[in-house]
């Protein structure tokens, strides 16, 4: 018997003179993968949806309802511009171009590879800064279809964005107030427009943006409480506010 796994989805198994083909009953939400790898994938599931469909074995002619694209991680590397070329792995313990022993470098901008050995160990960013500033980094950094940028300043911020915010909802107000005033009805507002504008860009998959929403809410909400809350009100936002931020980073 001859077995063909496509991908993960979709395997076609050739016993015989019967051709049998293993496909999910509905199609699948997203297809995310790197550029190069998500067009040829998709053209075998593609392709082979449709075979599947024609010999009568499901219904839908597509397999996938979105299809995402993901952008590169870049990070800064030497680069030698007489020879047009990045120095390698092997290169960068002299910091010289082997090609024309030039040292005076510059630093630009490329996509981390092994081969240049430019690749960030996440074990390293985990222990120094925590997973959750890590993930909030590159879900802030940019949005999944876009490149990323690499930066240790881009961390260290996401790691102080996240400790102030734990502050901000774990220490109690220090002046509450018993009578709603319009700062009140501000923030709840604003709560309920992030809310909605979050939700949005969530479906869209415009994470960047979403991530935006929730600092700015965040700041916000710093003022309010440092002026002085109702706690009823202080006490809704708070936990609207960490439900927002669940899918993005654990507060
Ligand atoms: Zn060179």
């Amino acid at each position: 018997m001859l077995e063909y796994k496509i991908n993960n989805y979709i395997t076609l198994k050739l016993e015989d003179e019967t051709t049998q083909i293993y496909v999910n009953d509905e199609n699948l939400g997203i297809f995310c993968k790197k550029l190069f790898i998500n067009v040829m994938h998709l053209i075998y599931a593609r392709f082979f949806t449709k075979v599947a469909r024609d010999l009568g074995l499901h219904k839908f002619d597509e397999p996938f309802q979105t299809l995402l694209t993901q952008g590169m991680i870049n990070k800064t590397h030497p680069f030698c511009t007489n020879c047009n070329a990045f120095l390698m792995k092997a290169d960068l313990e002299q910091m010289i171009c082997r090609k024309c022993g030039n040292t005076d470098l510059i630093q630009k901008s490329v996509k981390m590879s092994k081969s240049y050995g430019n690749t960030v160990n996440p074990g390293e960013i985990i222990e120094r800064y925590g997973a959750d500033a890590a993930r909030f980094f590159i879900l802030f950094g940019a949005s999944p279809s876009s490149g990323l940028e690499w930066s240790e300043e881009g961390v260290d911020y996401a790691y102080k964005f996240i400790k102030n915010t734990f502050i901000l909802l774990s220490e109690p107000p220090k002046i509450i107030h018993k009578n709603l005033s319009i700062r009140d009805t501000l923030i709840q507002y604003y709560l309920n427009k992030t809310i909605k504008e979050f939700t949005d860009n969530m479906k869209k998959l415009a994470i960047r943006n979403a991530v935006n929403n929730l600092i700015q809410f965040t700041s916000e909400f710093g003022k309010y409480k440092n002026e002085g809350i109702i706690e009823e009100v202080f006490e809704d936002c708070k936990e609207k506010l960490i439900l927002l931020f669940h899918p993005i980073t654990l507060i």
